[in-house]
C-alpha cells in the first residue's frame, strides 16, 4: 500500500517525455487511452464541473473505476497569452480508491496537450481515412506541435499546411517543427488555402465566441475534422452546417452536447461515443467519402490514462520525487504531533 506521493512538475514530466521521444510518448499515452476506454463501462463518469467567468473558464474533472480515483483541475482563458500566461494550465491528482492516498500529483499543463493531441490520432485512427496524408492546422499556439507529431506518428501526416491569424505563432511552429525532416511545412495564407486539399482539418483556434473556422463549402468527400478548440459553452470552431453534413464523434455526449460543437445543434443531434467505435460495437466511418467530424472537448478518462502512465513512467525512471502531501508516518490519530510545539522552542 502506498504511503507517498509522488510529485511530478513540469521540469519532471519534460525530462520523462525527453528521456521516451515525444513520439513514443505520445504512442504510449494513445495505447494507455484505448485501453481505458475499451474499459468504458467499469468507469464512473460525469460531465466536468465548470465554472465560467468573463474572460474564461476553471474547471474540475473527476473519474473512478474502484480501484483508480482521478481529477484535473484546468483552466481556459483565451486572453492569457496577451499577459505571458498559456490559455490552458493544468495539474492533477491519482488516488488510491481504497484508502484515499493521493499516489501521484503531476503538472497536466504539457499532459493535456500530450494527451490531447494522442486522443485526437486515437480517433482519427478509428474514423479517417487510413491513406490521409495531408493536414491543415489552423491555430498554431501551444497545441499545435503535438497535434502535428502525434498525428505523424499514429497515422503517417507527412504534409501540413498550417495557418493563424497571428503570424509569430506560425513562425514557432515553423521552428519547432523543423526538427522533424519527415514533416513537410507549408504556410497558408487564409484558412481556406489550408484547407482546400487536406485529408485531415485540425481546428485549434483560441476564443470564446461562436466562431466558424471550418464552414460547408470547404468540406471535401472523405475528409476528417478533429474539432480541438471549441470545448465550452458559447465557444465553438464549426459552421452548424459541418455537423449536418457529417458522422460526428464525441468523448462522453453528455458533457459535449454541453460544451462542443454539438451545442448549437437540437438534443436529439445524432452523434456516436468514440469508445464504441472502438469496441467495435459500432461503425466508424461508413464510406469513403463520408465526412467524419471529432467534436473533440476533452474527457477525465483521458487525464486519469496520462495520470496512470505518468506514474508508471515516474517510478520506472525515478522522475520526479515523493513529497509528504498527506501526513504519511506516525500515530495517525496524533495530527497534531506536526504543530505541538518542539522542545526548546
Ligand atoms: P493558444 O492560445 O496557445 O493558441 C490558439 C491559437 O489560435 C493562437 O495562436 C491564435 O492566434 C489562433 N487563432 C485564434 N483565432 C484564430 C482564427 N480565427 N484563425 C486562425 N487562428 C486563430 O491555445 P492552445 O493551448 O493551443 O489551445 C487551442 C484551443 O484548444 C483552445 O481553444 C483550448 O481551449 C482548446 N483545447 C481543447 C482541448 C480538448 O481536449 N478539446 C485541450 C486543450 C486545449
Amino acid at each position: 500500500m502506498a504511503t507517498t506521493t509522488r510529485f511530478v512538475d513540469v521540469q519532471a514530466l519534460a525530462g520523462l517525455v525527453r528521456a521516451l521521444g515525444t513520439s513514443r510518448f505520445l504512442e504510449a499515452l494513445a495505447d494507455t487511452m484505448r485501453e481505458d476506454f475499451l474499459r468504458w463501462p467499469e468507469f464512473d463518469k460525469s460531465a466536468r464541473l465548470a465554472s465560467h467567468s468573463a474572460l474564461g473558464v476553471i474547471e474540475l474533472m473527476p473519474v473512478s473505476n474502484g480501484q483508480r480515483y482521478a481529477f484535473k483541475y484546468v483552466n481556459g482563458h483565451p486572453g492569457n497569452t496577451a499577459h505571458g500566461l498559456p490559455t490552458v494550465m493544468a495539474f492533477g491528482v491519482l488516488a488510491e480508491v481504497e484508502t484515499g492516498q493521493p499516489v501521484l500529483l503531476s503538472e497536466l499543463t504539457l499532459t493535456t496537450a500530450l494527451r490531447t493531441a494522442a486522443m485526437s490520432a486515437l480517433a482519427a485512427q478509428a474514423v479517417a481515412r487510413p491513406q490521409s496524408r495531408r493536414m491543415a492546422l489552423i491555430g498554431n499556439g501551444a497545441q499545435s506541435e503535438f497535434q502535428a507529431l502525434a498525428f505523424h506518428a499514429l497515422l503517417g501526416i507527412d504534409e501540413l499546411r498550417i495557418h493563424d491569424i497571428d503570424a509569430q505563432a506560425m513562425d514557432k511552429l515553423e521552428r519547432n517543427l523543423a526538427a522533424f525532416p519527415g514533416l513537410r511545412v507549408q504556410r497558408a495564407a487564409s484558412i481556406a488555402e489550408a484547407v482546400r486539399g487536406a485529408d485531415i482539418v485540425s481546428t485549434l483556434t483560441a476564443r470564446k465566441a461562436r466562431a466558424t473556422i471550418v464552414t460547408p463549402e470547404m468540406l471535401e468527400p472523405g475528409m476528417h475534422i478533429n474539432a480541438v478548440g471549441g470545448d465550452c459553452p458559447g465557444k465553438t470552431e464549426l459552421h452548424a452546417d459541418v455537423l449536418r453534413a457529417a458522422r460526428v464523434f464525441v468523448e462522453y455526449e453528455p458533457q459535449t452536447r454541453i460544451e462542443g460543437e454539438i451545442q448549437q445543434m437540437a438534443a436529439g443531434f445524432p452523434v456516436v461515443e468514440l469508445w464504441r467505435v472502438l469496441a467495435g460495437a459500432e461503425a466508424g466511418r461508413q464510406s469513403e467519402d463520408q465526412v467524419t467530424v471529432f467534436d473533440s472537448v476533452g474527457f477525465a478518462l483521458e487525464d486519469y490514462s496520462a495520470l496512470r502512465l505518468i506514474h508508471a513512467l515516474a517510478l520506472q525512471h525515478g522522475a520526479g520525487r515523493d513529497i509528504e502531501l498527506v501526513p504519511s508516518a506516525g500515530d495517525p490519530k496524533d495530527l497534531f504531533r506536526f504543530t505541538r510545539p518542539q522542545a526548546g522552542s
